[in-house]
This record gives structure tokens, C-alpha cells and sequence, in this order.
């Protein structure tokens, strides 16, 4: 298929998941400020001014009914087999803190969300494989954050700010980030669980940070041709539940708050502006270099690679302005 002769790039799927509300007490309010029209489009309604609402088209839109096993079945489980064919991959949960990005990422055990999804899907790809196909496959996991700009590795607490390189293939590797081979789903768990725990008790204000940090969790598939030529090809999944995309601004942070609220400004913002040039399939350049997590990405963005954005929104009237900007930021992403 021609694109009128520039680099083919993928574009990014759109899709937009609104929470139910949490508690009885919400509900009273006045709202809900969303209102879902059908499995592709929703509006946003000023509660100031009911009749002053604004509509939306998504690639998908997922209502407040929509189970976890939903947004799997949708999003994320179709890229999956590419992985295993040395394809790049990305899924990420964006919106404001509150919204549900880590309930869609991680959810709980009673309802586990898109990583232990994937993962278990991933190993069962991985066994359903034909034999005489000639390839053996090896799973292995990393597993970051990007805090105030710096890479730091979950599964070596002790680690500092980590470098981001680009071998001579275009490939971007991390030197010294842990990587671990993983035998089985169980396996993952046992070394992902402590790990997420680790992020999270890190800091006292656990909320807090966890808001504030791109949590980046890479599942690596390495297969090895069983020839004499022992061929190798890598495939990249990354499963980004990301920094609260409110406006840290508005809530009138300082110091070293203000700091980091920068650093996810510049990481999110990076990431808009690298979404919408892949989308708008016009611009010249891509602008990965401008902050750590688009630079991380690179190979995994954009390009042959595979991505869905989930847009995490919530119901309540008070999230009306972050709402509308995770809607606009999603919306924009969303041209092709
Ligand atoms: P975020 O990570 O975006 O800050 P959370 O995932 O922590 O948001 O969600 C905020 C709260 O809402 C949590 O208590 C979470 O369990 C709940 N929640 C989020 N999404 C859903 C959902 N789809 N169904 C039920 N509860 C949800
Ligand atoms: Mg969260």
C-alpha cells in the first residue's frame, strides 16, 4: 500500500474507557459530566451549562460496563501474536489520577487487568506454537519507572538514573537494566507483584509518587531459529500505566513537587506531540528525543510497532477540566 511515498508509520488506536463511580457518596453529585452515545462516540456535558456539550469519536469507547476481560478481548489482545514474530508493541493508560489507569493496567485478583492478561497470554501463544515450525522462544521481562526524568529499574531498587541507548539497528536498549527469563506465568507473577510493591511503598506518599511516574513494564520474546544459521528476532511488548495527566499546575505545587510536575509535562506532553505526529502522518519529525519515556519508546511507537492508548475518564463533575483535557489530548491523537 502506497502513503504517497513517506515512511509508512502505524498509527496509534484510540480508545477511551470511562470508570463507574466508586462510591454511593459520588453519585449524589450532580453529573455524571460523560455520557456515552455508542461504542465509538461520547459527549461532555458542562454541568454549568447543561446544553453547552461536546462530542467525540473514538476508535473505541468503552462504557462504565465494560468488564476488564472487555478491554483485553478489544485493545490489547489482537497485537499479542505479533510479539512473537519479532514485532514491537505498546499499550498505555493514560488520564488523570482517580480515573482508573492502574484498575485497567493491574486491576485487582478478583478482576485482573491488561498486564497479567497479556502476560498469560503470551506464554499461551508461546505453547501453541508449531513445533515444526522450526523456532524456540524464550519469554523475559524488565521492568521500570521514569521518575522526575530519570530511569530507574523495579526489579533493582538500589539502581540509579539509567542510560537510554540506540544500537546500530535502531534498536533502544537500556545497558544495566535487569532483565529476567521468565519459565511461567507463575513465574512472572512471583517477580512482578513484590516489584510493584516495591514502587509503591518506595515513598511515603505512595499515591502521590505512583501519580507522578510512568510505571514501564517490557515483555521481551526472543525466538532463535533451530537452523545453523541460529537466526534471532526480538519482539517488545510495553505496558505503560503513566503519570496522572492533570494539570499539576492548577493545584499549585512547589519545590520539589513543581519539579517533578514538570518532568511529567514534559514526558506527557513529548508524548502527545509524538502521538499526534504519528497520526497526523504529516510531520516531518518526530519529536522521540524530546523526553525520556518517547525516547524509550521509540522502537515501540510509531513505525511497524503496534499501539493502543486506553484514555482512562471518570464520571464525577469534579474531574470536569481534566476530563475534557485527557478527551482533547485523545481526540487529537486520534486523527489520522
Ligand atoms: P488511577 O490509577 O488512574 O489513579 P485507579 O486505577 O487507582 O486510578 O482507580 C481509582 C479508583 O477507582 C480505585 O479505587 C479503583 O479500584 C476504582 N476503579 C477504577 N476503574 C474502575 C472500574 N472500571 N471498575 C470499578 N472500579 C474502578
Ligand atoms: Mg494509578
Amino acid at each position: 500500500v502506497s502513503d504517497g511515498g513517506s515512511k509508512k508509520t502505524s498509527r496509534v488506536r484510540v480508545a477511551v474507557r470511562l470508570r463507574p463511580y466508586v462510591s454511593r457518596q459520588d453519585e449524589k453529585g450532580e453529573g455524571p459530566c460523560v455520557r456515552g452515545l455508542d461504542s465509538q462516540n461520547l459527549e461532555i456535558i458542562n454541568w454549568r451549562n447543561a446544553t453547552e456539550t461536546v462530542k467525540y469519536h473514538f476508535d473505541v469507547f468503552h462504557g462504565e460496563q465494560t468488564t476488564q476481560q472487555d478491554v483485553f478481548l478489544s485493545s490489547v489482545k489482537p497485537i499479542l501474536p505479533h510479539i512473537l514474530n519479532g514485532q514491537n508493541a505498546s499499550v498505555f493508560a493514560y488520564g488523570p489520577t482517580g480515573a482508573g489507569k492502574t484498575h485497567t493496567m493491574l486491576g485487582t485478583a478478583e478482576q485482573p487487568g491488561v498486564i497479567p492478561r497479556a502476560v498469560r497470554e503470551v506464554f499461551n501463544l508461546v505453547s501453541a506454537k508449531d513445533e515444526n515450525e522450526g523456532w524456540d522462544y524464550s519469554i523475559g521481562m524488565s521492568y521500570l519507572e521514569i521518575y522526575n526524568e530519570k530511569v530507574l529499574d523495579l526489579l533493582s531498587p538500589s539502581s540509579q538514573d539509567l542510560p537510554i541507548r540506540e544500537d546500530k539497528d535502531k534498536n533502544i536498549l537500556i545497558p544495566g537494566l535487569t532483565h529476567t527469563t521468565l519459565s511461567s506465568f507463575s513465574d512472572f507473577d512471583k517477580q512482578f507483584v513484590p516489584a510493584t510493591l516495591n514502587r509503591t511503598t518506595a515513598s511515603t506518599k505512595l499515591n502521590q509518587r505512583s501519580s507522578r511516574s510512568h510505571a514501564i513494564l517490557l515483555i521481551k520474546v526472543v525466538r532463535t531459529q533451530r537452523a545453523i544459521t541460529q537466526r534471532q528476532q526480538t519482539g517488545k511488548l510495553y505496558l505503560v500505566d503513566l503519570a496522572g495527566s492533570e494539570d499539576n499546575r492548577r493545584t499549585g505545587n512547589q519545590g520539589i513537587r513543581l519539579k517533578e510536575s514538570g518532568a511529567i509535562n514534559l514526558s506527557l506532553f513529548t508524548l502527545s506531540k509524538v502521538v499526534d505526529a504519528l497520526n497526523s502522518g504529516t510531520a516531518v519529525r518526530v519529536p522521540y528525543r524530546d523526553s525520556k519515556l518517547t525516547r524509550l519508546l521509540q522502537d515501540s511507537l510509531g513505525g511497524s510497532a503496534h499501539s493502543v492508548m486506553i484514555t482512562n475518564i471518570a464520571p464525577e463533575n469534579k474531574y470536569y477540566f481534566d476530563t475534557f483535557g485527557a478527551l482533547n489530548f485523545a481526540a487529537k491523537s486520534k486523527l489520522i
